[in-house]
Parts: C-alpha cells; sequence; structure tokens
C-alpha cells in the first residue's frame, strides 16, 4: 500500500463547503487503496488577519509569541477537516507540527525543518487512519512552535512525503498548475505540463508563490515527484521533475516580486574588505540579501546597493546606521518603492541576446530600469511597482508565452 501526500492551501479550505468537497476528495484517494496523509494550510486570509490581530496589541510582538499565534490558523483547518472526512464515515486524526515530531531550527517565523520523527504518523496510518497534519509549522529543540515562513505548508508537505518515502506528493491550489506567468495578471499566461527542479525554484524564489521555494528545493534532493494541480477540478496540473521535457524553451515563465526593499550605502572606502564587513553584519542577522549592485570608484569612495524582503528593511538600515563608522561609509538611504520582474528559463545558458530582448520588451512599454541581476538561468530587473504587470505583459508577449 503506498503513501500519497496532499496538500491543500488556504483557497481550498476557506468555507465548509470547500472542507466537505476537499473531504470526498481525499477520501477518493484512500479508497484507491493509498495510505493518505494530508497537509492543510489556514482558512482564506486567516494568517493575514491573524497578523493584523497582533498589530492591535504591538508594533513589534515577540517574535515567540507571532508563532505562537499564527500557528494556530492551521489548527483549525486540520480539526475541521478531520470532523469533515468522521462526517463521511472514515477513520480521521488531525495532528499539530509537534504531534507529528517535526523538529525545527530556532528561527522564529522562518525555521526550517531539521527531522521528522514519523512514528506517530505511521501509527496512526497503520490503524487505517487518513492523517491531517498542520502545515507550517513545527517544534524546536526547546518545543517552542516556530512557523516556516510564508506558504510555508508546501514545504511541510514535501518533508512529509520526503520522511515517509511517499508515492507521490500533490500540491492542491486555486489554479490549474503552473503558468508562464501568474494567471490573475497575465490573461493567456499558459499552463506548463511539467518545469524542472531547478527553473521551478528559480521561479518561486523570484515570486511565483504558488510552490514554496524551500519545498521545491527539498523536492529537488529527495526527488520526490511532485505535482502542483487545482483543488477545484481534477484536471491534470503541473509536473515537478528533474528533467523537463521543454528544456529546450529558452524562457519557461516570468515572476514578479513586491516583497523587495532597496538600500545603498553611500561612500564605502574603496578598499579591500568592506562588503564583507557590511553583508557579515546582515548575515549574522539572518537577513538575506539579494540584488547586490557596486558602483565605480569615484573620490576614493563606492556606493554599494542592494535588496532584502521589506519585513527586513527596517532592522538593515538600523544594523547599517548603528555600524556606519565602522564601515567608514557616509550614510545610508532606502525605499520600499520597488518591484522585480524577473525571466527564468534552463535554455537561456547559450543563448546570446535573452537579456537583450527582456530590455526591449521593458523600453516598448517605457519602464525604466533601476537595477538589473543575471544568473545561468535568470535575469531580474528592480522596477517601479507600478510597473510591473505591463511589465510582465510585455515580457510575456515578447517571449511568445501566451496560449
Ligand atoms: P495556496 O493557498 O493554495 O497555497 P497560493 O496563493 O499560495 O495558494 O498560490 C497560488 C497562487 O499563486 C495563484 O492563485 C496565483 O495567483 C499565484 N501564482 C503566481 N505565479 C504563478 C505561476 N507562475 N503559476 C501559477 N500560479 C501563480
Ligand atoms: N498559512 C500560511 C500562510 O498564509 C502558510 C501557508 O499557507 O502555506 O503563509
Ligand atoms: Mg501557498
Amino acid at each position: 500500500m503506498g503513501i500519497v501526500v496532499q496538500k491543500f492551501g488556504g483557497s481550498s479550505v476557506a468555507d465548509a463547503q470547500k472542507i466537505i468537497n476537499i473531504a470526498k476528495r481525499i477520501i477518493e484517494t484512500y479508497d484507491e487503496g493509498n495510505k493518505v496523509v494530508v497537509v492543510v494550510s489556514a482558512q482564506g486570509d486567516t494568517t493575514d488577519a491573524l497578523i493584523e490581530k497582533a498589530k492591535e496589541i504591538s508594533s513589534k510582538p515577540p517574535k515567540r509569541e507571532m508563532d505562537m499565534l499564527l500557528s494556530t490558523g492551521e489548527q483549525i483547518s486540520i480539526s475541521l477537516l478531520a470532523m469533515a472526512i468522521a462526517e463521511l464515515g472514515y477513520k480521521s486524526v488531525s495532528l499539530t507540527g509537534a504531534q507529528v515530531g517535526i523538529k525545527t531550527s530556532k528561527e522564529y517565523s522562518n525555521a526550517r525543518i531539521e527531522t521528522i520523527e514519523g512514528g506517530r504518523l505511521i501509527r496512526e496510518l497503520d490503524a487505517g487512519n487518513i492523517v491531517i497534519v498542520a502545515g507550517f509549522q513545527g517544534i524546536d529543540s526547546e518545543d517552542n512552535i516556530t512557523t516556516l515562513g510564508r506558504g510555508g505548508s508546501d514545504t511541510t508537505a514535501v518533508a512529509l512525503a520526503v520522511a515517509l518515502d511517499a508515492d507521490r506528493c500533490e500540491i492542491f491550489t486555486d489554479v490549474d498548475g503552473i503558468y508562464t506567468a501568474d494567471p490573475r495578471i497575465v490573461e493567456d499566461a499558459t499552463k506548463l505540463d511539467d518545469i524542472s527542479y531547478d527553473e521551478m525554484i528559480e521561479l518561486a524564489s523570484l515570486g511565483a508563490r504558488v510552490l514554496h521555494n524551500r519545498a521545491v528545493e527539498l523536492a529537488k534532493k529527495y526527488n520526490v515527484n511532485l505535482v502542483v494541480r487545482s483543488s477545484m477540478n481534477k484536471n491534470s496540473g503541473t509536473i515537478v521533475r528533474g528533467l523537463s521535457d521543454m528544456e529546450k524553451m529558452v524562457v519557461r515563465g516570468v515572476a514578479h516580486d513586491y516583497d523587495i526593499g532597496q538600500i545603498s550605502v553611500i561612500g564605502v572606502p574603496d578598499i579591500p574588505g568592506m562588503a564583507f564587513k557590511l553583508f557579515k553584519l546582515l548575515a549574522d542577522e539572518d537577513i538575506n540579501v539579494d540584488i547586490i549592485l557596486q558602483s565605480t570608484s569615484r573620490d576614493a569612495t563606492r556606493d554599494i546597493s542592494f535588496t532584502v524582503a521589506k519585513s527586513n528593511l527596517e532592522r538593515s538600515i538600523s544594523i547599517i546606521e548603528e555600524n556606519l563608522d565602522l564601515l567608514g561609509a557616509k550614510r545610508v538611504t532606502n525605499t520600499d518603492d520597488i518591484a522585480k520582474v524577473s525571466i527564468v528559463g534552463a535554455g537561456m545558458v547559450g543563448n546570446p541576446g535573452v537579456a537583450c530582448m527582456m530590455f526591449e520588451a521593458l523600453a516598448d512599454v517605457g519602464v525604466n530600469i533601476y537595477m538589473i541581476s543575471t544568473s545561468e538561468i535568470k535575469i531580474s530587473c528592480l522596477i517601479g511597482p507600478e510597473d510591473v504587470e505591463r511589465a510582465i505583459g510585455a515580457i510575456h508577449e515578447k517571449f511568445k508565452l501566451g496560449c
């Protein structure tokens, strides 16, 4: 008897009828003779609503208490879904991350899964239960509740699939699969039949929130059979796998991200070791830095600009301001009035002119570019947030990605 892990996102469990619908769908998989583990997210916008509740009390809530609060959203979903399955006459048990033994690192709001004990899960499955697990949460070595970062339920699902050596991991969501761009923004976006792990890691990291990037990294590492499909219909969805049949396609997708803040450190002495000093300060605080640009030398100094997630902007600025003397820099400026558009494709390597086509698409619609970054399989441009929809539409068309 094989094990199947199914994950249902917030929109798929948003109300009672949706929960009853997915309960029926889960039972179908069980009746096909599978052991079924289900991961669910918080209902609808519950996580955002919880964040708002915290803001009513404190502008800087303790991180531990924030994770304690946010983990409750998923607990509502697991219990309701287990009730719906019981109502249909099947055995089901809901379990929190802690009850499953999902052990994580200690970084509140961005913890990493380290181990999954699995014993309880196996016992419940062997007893004939459909097991419903709360996504997005775990516990650290001191039994504090941790959360895995926004969108982290996908990672819970893939990690459980790895721990249980599942036959497949199905991510059910509110669109039919992975598209060449966010189908809610680009009307003629095309659904991809398959995509490589590497391309999907890039797309997810660059803002395509349909999958959590860590989920895809984990799937790649353990070669998990991963499928993204709709919870509302039975269409085939998109397979994420090692090698994609369409690898020849130069550009597979366009991603966008509004969650960006830009910082510029002005007047950094033009001597060895300064970039190291600056980025060590941020690394020591677990702040992830994205696009980095250093200006040419002028008056024996340079400016260093880079981007961070919006949530890290304030903290990054205060760390740098506190250390301006150590860095010998003149001042620091910042903006959160910025966004990022990116193209991703494994076929970009050895295909000259791809960057030029992207810049031409942006020029055609009068979009100004602030910063550019490239790697073997992606090109990103920082632009104004008001230009994002126009930019992705133009890029999508330039690379003929539409259906
Ligand atoms: P869930 O609650 O099921 O986890 P999410 O909202 O996290 O759902 O992710 C699904 C959403 O991701 C879609 O509704 C879509 O707007 C967005 N999205 C962004 N980029 C893409 C893409 N390339 N393909 C499909 N969906 C995308
Ligand atoms: N509920 C969490 C969030 O909204 C986790 C998830 O949905 O995957 O980010
Ligand atoms: Mg999600």
